[in-house]
């Protein structure tokens, strides 16, 4: 019989720890994701949070118009 290591059976099936909430696409962030800390909060490493947060946090207009 293989011996698994088990800190504490309860903890195993908790939840992953949400630590925030994505500036782009606004879902969970968990511990031990990769994240950019901005001054208006924690985005996911991804690309398409990153345009969600720019697009979110900015306006779109025509550049020199
Ligand atoms: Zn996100």
């Amino acid at each position: 019989m293989t011996q698994k290591y088990v800190e504490n059976p309860m903890v195993a099936w908790t939840e992953p720890k949400v630590v925030g909430e994505c500036a782009g696409c606004g879902g969970d962030i968990i511990r031990g994701e990769d994240v950019y800390d901005s001054h208006l909060g924690l985005i996911h490493s991804r690309p398409e949070c990153c345009m969600d947060f720019i697009a979110n946090s900015s306006l779109c207009r025509v550049a020199g118009e």
